[in-house]
């Protein structure tokens, strides 16, 4: 009866791993031995629960977990309904293995990605399986900028909401978003680091410099956070020292629950 019971669809519509321990499957860095043993119990644990949930459309895995490209293909045969999905911190993917995993995924609709995925991997593969994609957040590390719109453009043109929350961005390729994605119903720069040569030499620009040279139509679209009124500051994570400071925060502060967070309701999990 339990059997019957734990196999109820209703059960598995979201999968939530990010309240795994993550130090049993963590990869400790100088390690191989517990690597491999940390690697092969995430395979049996992805297996089993898999093989247990029936019709999974959410998946969430842990921040910090070490995904490989075996894990990735079995997760991608085992959801073929699945419309969103929360990937890790850190992935260890080949061109050919997002491609087969991306089309098993041809419903997926929302995606969250960190930059340790290859961006000309990844985008090409979502632009050719996954035709209704509408919305995406960014994880932290990288620059957000033009060639991340230009591959946008050419695989998520339907895009309605984008989060790249805490995240050092170029005002170009904010410029960029609003001009060439015309569904953008929200775009999340909440404690993002805008950069913009022209700003006064060099620095990230305040809010009435981005209302003032961001196209018209992205009136009404831009979430930011409002003299302290957001989660993160809300949660204590506010930034009040000086831009280097934060600058070296929005760094540190690559978290778990940063990444989990998000004033798009429906990108934050
Ligand atoms: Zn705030």
């Amino acid at each position: 009866m339990w059997n019957k019971a734990c196999r109820d669809p209703s059960l598995w519509c979201k999968l939530d791993l990010s309240r795994l321990n993550s130090y049993f499957f963590n990869i400790p860095n100088n390690q191989p031995g517990a690597c491999k043993r940390s690697n092969a119990k995430m395979t049996q644990f992805i297996k089993y629960v898999l093989s247990l949930s029936n019709g999974t459309t959410c998946l969430v895995f842990n921040y910090n977990v070490h995904l490989t490209d075996e894990q990735f293909i079995i997760t991608a045969e085992r959801t073929p309904n699945l419309k969103r999905l929360v990937l890790p911190k850190t992935v260890e993917f080949s061109r050919v293995d997002v491609h087969v995993a991306m089309k098993s995924w041809e419903g997926l609709e929302s995606i969250n990605i960190t930059s340790n995925i290859p961006s000309h991997y990844i985008f090409p593969a979502i632009g050719k399986y996954c035709k209704n994609i509408i919305e995406m957040k960014f994880g932290y590390g990288c620059l957000f900028e033009e060639k991340h719109v230009e591959a946008l453009i050419k695989c998520a043109p339907n895009l309605e909401g984008l989060s790249i929350r805490s995240k050092m961005t170029k005002m170009e390729a904010l410029c960029g978003v609003f001009t060439f994605l015309e569904h953008l119903e929200a775009v999340n720069i909440l404690h993002s680091f805008i950069i913009d040569a022209s700003y006064r030499g060099l620095g990230d620009v305040d809010i009435c410099y981005l209302q003032n040279h961001l196209p018209p139509s992205s009136l009404g679209k831009l979430i930011y956070c409002e003299g302290g009124s957001c989660l993160r500051c809300k949660n204590g994570n506010s930034i009040t020292t000086g831009r280097i400071f934060q600058i070296a925060s929005i760094i540190m502060r690559a978290s778990e629950d940063l990444w989990r967070e998000d004033e798009i309701t429906s990108l934050a999990r």
